[in-house]
């Protein structure tokens, strides 16, 4: 779902991570700041006075949304909701928790967890630039300062929106949760209300943009772009772990899959196994064991002038070296599980024994038939 992302950080086992859309906004951020507001509120500074700041304010707000996400996670690893990672996107990050909260309750205070320290910190830099004011500081401190306490206010009255994922969409989805006691309702109508809030947010930077407001109107789009992704991938998200929750693997896979002998050589598998079958991952099995599996990966990694002098077992990946899964496990762990492997497919054991193979296509397919069924019954 997220594309690009770099680890940095780790707190408390949580891995903090930024989106390379953060590279872009830092510069924007920073030139905004250096050219703009800064000038606008301290003139008489010199241009890499104003760089300087713009930079150190850009940082700042860095470190402030890495706090505020901080804040919602640790709400969720108290009610033991297992945070994977935060993600830093344009103004604001995403906790990516692997369930949903288990109550209303546990959903609200997570969410309002985040604006409560952006508003502490405001607090914080507000009552630091009285400070600085009266002391005398100089304008280098006091504007960043001063600067950080009205981003924090900003970051507030934005993640407090009513439009999920922000924090005030998921602060009304727990309302609506507890209201009707139902989830997938509360979560329908709050995304709804996100992806239409996005699109109010791109008309305004649209209309800014052609009125001659420039640096509004691009940023005003963006924020409206981001809403509206976040918005479809979070509903997204949602319905296809309702739909793969209670699936069983068993259900799906695919029974008694082709299995490789590992005596044979690699020509003997090309021919009659890759060029007959088309399969990407074939598993290989002794006595009906599941020992290894060989892919074409593993295949082009030998010359084609030693294929008939190689057998299957020195080049397979053995069993010990990837994850197997069992019938019963649900679909929802598989689809985790398989967003980690290439080629994209999971092996199906009984104590060592193969039953069965699933790939990511088995998968999809089934997760499309079955939203799309549902669908049709909830009309
Ligand atoms: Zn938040």
């Amino acid at each position: 779902m997220f594309t690009k992302r770099f680890n940095f950080l780790t707190v408390a086992d949580i891995k903090i991570g930024i989106d390379i859309s953060w590279l872009f906004i830092a510069i924007l951020l920073s030139w905004t700041l250096a050219s703009g507001h800064f000038p606008y509120y301290y003139p008489n500074l010199s241009t890499s006075a104003y760089w300087l700041m713009g930079v150190v304010g850009m940082l700042g707000l860095f470190v402030c949304v890495v706090l505020h996400e901080l804040g919602h996670a640790m709400v969720a690893k108290h009610y033991k909701l297992p945070i994977s990672q935060i993600t830093l996107f344009i103004f604001g990050g995403v906790a990516e928790i692997k369930k949903e909260p288990q109550s209303p309750k546990v959903e609200f205070l997570m969410a309002i967890a985040g604006p409560i320290v952006s508003i502490i910190i405001a607090l914080v830099m507000y009552y630091l630039t009285q400070v600085g004011n009266l002391l005398g500081w100089p304008v280098f401190v006091t504007g960043v300062t001063n600067y950080l306490a009205i981003v924090n206010g900003i970051i507030v009255i934005f993640n407090l929106i009513p439009a999920f994922p922000l924090d005030g969409g998921r602060v009304f989805r727990a309302l609506l949760w507890w209201w009707k006691k139902n989830l997938s309702w509360a979560t329908k109508i709050s995304t709804r209300l996100g992806w239409g809030f996005g699109s109010i947010l791109i008309f305004f930077g649209i209309f800014s943009f052609i009125t001659g407001n420039f640096l509004a109107g691009v940023w005003l789009a963006i924020l409206g772009l981001f809403l509206q992704k976040a918005a479809t991938s979070s509903q997204t998200q949602f319905f296809v772990g309702e739909a793969l929750r209670d699936e069983k693997v068993e259900n799906f896979m695919k029974k008694d899959p082709i299995s490789v002998a590992p005596d044979i050589t690699i020509k003997e598998f090309v021919d009659q196994y890759v060029y007959r079958t088309h399969h990407h991952l074939y598993p290989v099995t002794e006595n009906g064991e599941l020992i290894g599996y060989i892919s074409l990966q593993e295949v082009k990694l030998k010359p084609q002038d030693e294929w008939d002098k190689t057998s299957v077992k020195k080049v397979m990946v053995p069993v010990s070296k990837f994850q197997t899964i069992s019938p019963d496990t649900s679909a929802l762990e598989a689809l985790n599980l398989m967003q980690n492997v290439e080629p994209p497919t999971l092996l199906i054991t009984e104590e060592k024994r193969l039953v069965g193979i699933l790939t990511a296509n088995d998968l999809f397919k089934r997760i499309s038939l079955k939203l799309e069924l549902e669908d049709g019954n909830r009309r």
